[in-house]
């Protein structure tokens, strides 16, 4: 009756669904929880022995005292009769351990307790048995591969476990040690955990289920105790009646807090290891039908075959509710996994995908980056959120910086007239101290600075004037010759050499900080980004900063040290304003205060005439040649400031380090590409093993899922 019920449960489409759950194990068992059946338990509780009747498959169990490996035992209905031995190795191990591991493949007609052996020392653990050759007792005792067994044959019911070692709790001199303790103990829990794993939890009949070990743990695992079915073992050694009746409560349900509930079964004892599992399960049948096991005949849950329809049809149902939820997860890994193959790129040692090619694209993305960040469009790549990374704004506020330093403290003495903005107290741009030093490599850049002079203003500037006047006039008589304004100047603007060094670095460093992240934004191989950073960029990048700060230097070479000259009529204006101001402030002394108020809105000056003479003959002749001097020097000094900032900003800024064919910013582009050889297109392109590994990785998985997917959708 049973036996045809489980024929039924077992029809064809449900034979169908269990062929794919296997053929997705084979596929990606490995890396998506597919629902599974294992078998746990203490060790000898009698795991193998109903893992044997499960499946129909006596396994030998001479060679092995204890179960040392996960086992995944699989039943398959094909014409021909063959038994498959191999191992799948766990995720964890190298690469070339798990190529070595999968060489493992055996074809038998019966499975012979060498196969196991052979299988033991692939999986490098120590041999079973009393005789272990010296050089193999420090071998570990377990191993986390997974032993795989698939039994093909005409009569064979299509089921898939999984038997996992047996906890124990006490080291066995020669055999395990303490630590093999915890680790049977974690893969159990491991091979437990996953919510569509149907727990088997085996324990013999002779001790109360309350107090074992196995079921506590199971309660960890799945707190709602729902999919753990408790299977108990050995009735034919439960002799004392309360010890049995304990047994018969819990399968009948009377104590049970599972879901699932309790199952019993008899297995052959080790007298009876020579019988047949047929005999076996005569036996069994005979047993329960005698008292007090009798009381369990209308339960369903005592023998062999109860125990084997019930786990199908969980199975089935679980698969059933399960399969909507793998396909979505097996789709999100797929998708995942191909986004991850599409960021690697094409393999650039295939003839077909040229490393110029590679490296072509990677400029151009670059470039592209470059051009956004100097037009300013920020909104095209999420890189620029990162404001540290806005190039074109960083440089303008610099600029604005620059030129607003060179007007407070470009000069070395305060002018005696100036204007409001040019004479509030002068701070130095110490921006360059909060740029984070993470470029150690602008060092010897950056060293070549002669830092700003502390003290700004160095006392008073008709006093040095007067002084370079009289120290070096020659016979000219009302006036002053013309290298002595180039002298005075060069003088008052001695500061606009480190103030326009140090912006430039802090320009240099913006630069520097957008090339290195554009570069590594356009490179998804971090090994390429770095061979191309540090094998051929920094040089030519520092190379060329240089040759912006030459250039700089060579501007304020020309500004400071070329004979005075400017044509812009801003000069005379000034000037004459100046002058002119002079004038206003001589008369203004000399008038009398009669508060005439004749005019309110207007000041009237009142000058007597004799005082009038003096306006002309107050002033000693060098006097006023220094008066006018520094009037002169200040109107040229303003105009060649502006004209200087701008050439600065326009030429060295704008210009050479930006806008020009070689700037750095064009440094890495298509041309650069081009002029690779192939040892050098080698070095930074080549793809080297662990890359290719991880390539030819990949390629496997997208294969496997995407047929896994086909399985999923009924077509594979
Ligand atoms: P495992 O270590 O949990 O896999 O346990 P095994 O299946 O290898 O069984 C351990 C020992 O208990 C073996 O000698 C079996 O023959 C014996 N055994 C298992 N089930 C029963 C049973 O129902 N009755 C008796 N008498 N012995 C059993
Ligand atoms: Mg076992």
């Amino acid at each position: 009756m049973a036996e045809v019920k489980a024929q039924e449960h077992s029809g064809s489409g449900n034979l169908a669904i269990l062929t794919k759950v296997d053929r997705l194990r084979e596929l990606i068992g490995n890396r998506i929880a597919l629902p599974q059946l294992v078998v746990v338990g203490d060790q000898s509780s009698g795991k193998s022995s109903v893992l044997e009747n499960l499946t129909g498959f006596a396994f030998p169990r001479a060679a092995e005292l204890c179960t040392r490996y996960a086992t995944q035992i699989t039943c398959r209905r094909e014409q021909i009769e063959i038994i498959t031995v191999s191992i799948i190795p766990n995720q964890d191990a190298s690469p070339d351990e798990q190529a070595r591991i999968k060489k493992f493949q055996r074809t038998l007609n019966e499975l012979d307790p060498a196969i196991l052996a052979q299988a033991n020392e692939a999986m490098g653990i120590r041999p079973g048995g009393d005789d272990v050759a010296p050089d193999k007792t420090s071998l570990p005792a377990f191993s986390k591969h997974i032993l795989r067994i698939e039994k093909f044959g005409p009569k064979e019911e299509h089921f898939t476990v999984i038997d996992v070692p047996g906890i124990f709790r006490n080291e066995t001199e020669g055999l395990t040690v303490e630590s093999d303790i915890a680790l049977v103990r974690d893969m159990v829990k491991n091979y437990m955990k996953d919510p569509r794993t149907i727990i088997l939890a085996i324990m013999p009949s002779n001790v109360d289920p309350a107090t074992q070990e196995i079921l506590k743990l199971a309660k960890k695992v799945d707190p709602a105790m729902s999919r753990t079915m408790a299977v108990l073992t050995k009735p034919d050694l439960a002799t004392e009646s309360t010890t049995q009746q304990i047994a018969i409560d819990h399968v009948m349900g009377k104590r049970s807090d599972l879901v699932l509930g309790y199952y019993i079964v008899k297995n052959r004892g080790p007298d009876h290891a020579d019988k047949t599992l047929e005999e076996g399960q005569a036996d069994e049948r005979q047993f329960f039908a005698n008292a007090p096991w009798s009381a369990l005949k209308y339960t369903d849950r005592a023998g062999i075959d109860c125990l084997k329809r019930r786990v199908r049809e969980l199975l089935i149902d679980i698969i059933k509710k399960e399969f909507p939820l793998v396909k979505l997860e097996v789709s999100k890994e797929l998708n995942s996994l191909k986004s991850q193959r599409d960021a690697m790129g094409p393999s650039r040692n295939s003839p077909a995908h040229p490393k110029q090619k590679y490296l072509n694209k990677i400029s151009e993305t670059f470039q592209s980056l470059v051009r956004d960040a100097l037009g300013a469009s920020y909104a095209r790549h999420n890189m620029f959120s990162d404001h540290t990374l806005r190039l074109m704004t960083r440089i303008v506020q610099q600029n604005e910086l620059y030129s607003d330093t060179m007007s407070r403290s470009g000069h070395t003495r305060r002018f005696r007239i100036m204007e409001e903005d040019e004479n509030s107290q002068s701070e130095t741009n110490d921006d360059m101290k909060a740029l984070p030093d993470l470029y150690p490599n602008l060092h010897e850049i950056f060293d070549t600075i002669t830092p700003i002079p502390e003290s700004d203003m160095e006392g008073d500037i008709l006093d040095y004037i007067s002084h370079v006047y009289t120290s070096s006039r020659g016979q000219e008589l009302g006036t002053f010759s013309g290298s002595l304004l180039g002298t005075i100047f060069q003088e008052q603007s001695k500061k606009w050499e480190p103030i326009t060094i140090q912006h430039l670095n802090v320009i240099i460093w913006h630069v520097h900080h957008f090339i290195h992240a554009a570069l590594r934004e356009s490179c998804s191989d971090a090994k390429v980004f770095e061979e191309l950073w540090n094998t051929y960029l920094l040089d030519e990048l520092q190379g060329s900063y240089l040759a912006v700060l030459d250039r700089a230097k060579l501007l304020l070479k020309i500004e400071r040290d070329c004979c005075p000259i400017t044509y812009n009529h801003y000069f005379n204006d000034n000037l004459q304003k100046e002058q002119g101001k002079r004038l206003v402030n001589a008369v203004e002394k000399l008038s009398l205060d009669l508060h005439v108020s004749f005019f309110p809105k207007d000041k009237l000056l009142h000058i007597p005439e004799s005082s009038l003479q003096k306006l002309a003959a107050n002033k000693s002749n060098s006097e006023h040649v220094c008066e006018y001097m520094h009037d002169v020097l200040y109107s040229y000094y303003k105009v060649s400031r502006k004209r200087f900032v701008d050439v600065v900003c326009q030429q060295a800024v704008n210009y050479y380090l930006l806008a020009a064919e070689d700037s750095p910013l064009k440094i890495f582009n298509t041309q650069m590409v081009l002029h690779l050889n192939e040892d050098q297109l080698d070095t930074i392109a080549g793809e080297d093993l662990h890359i290719r590994q991880r390539r030819e990785k990949l390629a496997r998985d997208i294969a496997n899922f995407e047929a896994a997917l086909k399985v999923l959708k009924g077509s594979g």
